[in-house]
């Protein structure tokens, strides 16, 4: 299967009228900011924070992390494109030298709108409130709020496994390349619409079993985690992370929602994989 699995369609030039800018603090970062947003005004095109047809990332991959949550209420609206300060990114691929090109192919070419899977995370509390619905891109990671992480794992609602350990993690498949490689998780291609799953240091013994290697789940199945004794869990969801009280239960599956780049020109991802970890 080839990157085209991952084209949703052709959009004609000129179809992109507003745009917003998410920037890195670094001079770097600054320059291009001022330089991008004044080429692209003196081609009419709009600054619109609130309503972007575009939005440009400036910096690395963390800063397009940030642009995400930020804009996760017009996922259906808005493209996303990154431009990377420092090392090559594999949200942010395109690099500083080659600004100019960007702006002239935002201005007249037109494009491959390209969209990746999401992980859901629903957090479900014991007095029934209302769930918290999260969005992850990279990935999610499940730890105890007050020291070892004590939980059961379920498939599609059905026991799998007893963890005790430092945490879980759930990651989408751009989010391979992140938390999860260091994991010792696979490095998934965007096109598999699919979640997985790594230990974080479980520890094993005859109460507390697992399954050692990480598991990767379709679209269709769902996978739960259920408090034991402590009901207190931190989430981290990317670069964010909060402490959840009360909770009863922790459900991970792949999105409806997906996010959808701006491709101005190929770059697989096995290259960008190559190019990243190998040079
Ligand atoms: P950060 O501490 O600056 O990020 C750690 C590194 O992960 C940065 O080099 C970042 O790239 C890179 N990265 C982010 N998303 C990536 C992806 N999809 N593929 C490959 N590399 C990626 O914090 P941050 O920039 O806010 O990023 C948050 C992410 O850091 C989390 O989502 C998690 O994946 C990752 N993280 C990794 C570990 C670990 O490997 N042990 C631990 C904690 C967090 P840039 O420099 O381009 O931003
Ligand atoms: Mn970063």
């Amino acid at each position: 299967m080839s990157d085209s699995a991952l084209h949703i369609r052709n959009v004609p030039a000129g179809s992109l009228k507003k745009f917003a800018i998410e920037y890195k603090d670094d001079p770097l970062s600054s320059e291009l900011h001022r330089q991008i947003l004044d080429q692209l005004k003196a081609k009419q095109m709009i600054y619109d924070e609130n309503e972007p047809d575009l939005v440009i990332s400036i910096g690395g991959d963390g800063t397009l992390l940030h642009a995400f949550h930020t804009y996760t209420h017009r996922l259906n609206t808005t493209a996303f494109v990154g431009v990377h300060t420092g090392h090559l990114g594999f949200y942010a691929d395109w690099t500083s030298g080659e600004v100019d090109g960007l702006v002239e192919a935002i201005i007249g070419k037109s494009f491959d709108l390209v969209e990746y899977p999401l992980l859901h995370i629903g957090v479900h509390y014991s007095d029934n409130a209302k769930p918290d619905d999260l969005l992850a891109l990279n990935e999610c990671t499940v730890r105890s709020a007050s020291g070892l992480l004590v939980a059961d794992v379920l498939i599609k609602g059905e026991k799998f496994e007893s963890f005790r350990g430092d945490g879980l993690c759930f990651s989408t498949p751009t989010g391979s390349t992140a938390y999860n490689k260091g994991l010792s998780g696979a490095l998934v291609h965007p096109s598999l619409p699919s979640i997985q799953l790594t230990e974080i240091a479980s520890i094993n013994n005859r109460v507390f079993r697992t399954v050692g290697s990480p598991l990767i789940l379709p679209q269709h199945h769902r996978c739960q985690v259920m408090p034991v004794a402590d009901r207190a869990f931190t989430l981290s969801v990317d670069h964010l992370s909060r402490v959840h009280e009360d909770v009863k239960k922790i459900e991970f599956g792949v999105a409806e929602e997906r996010i959808r780049f701006a491709r101005f020109r190929p770059f697989p991802f096995w290259r960008r994989v190559r190019d990243s970890f190998i040079g």
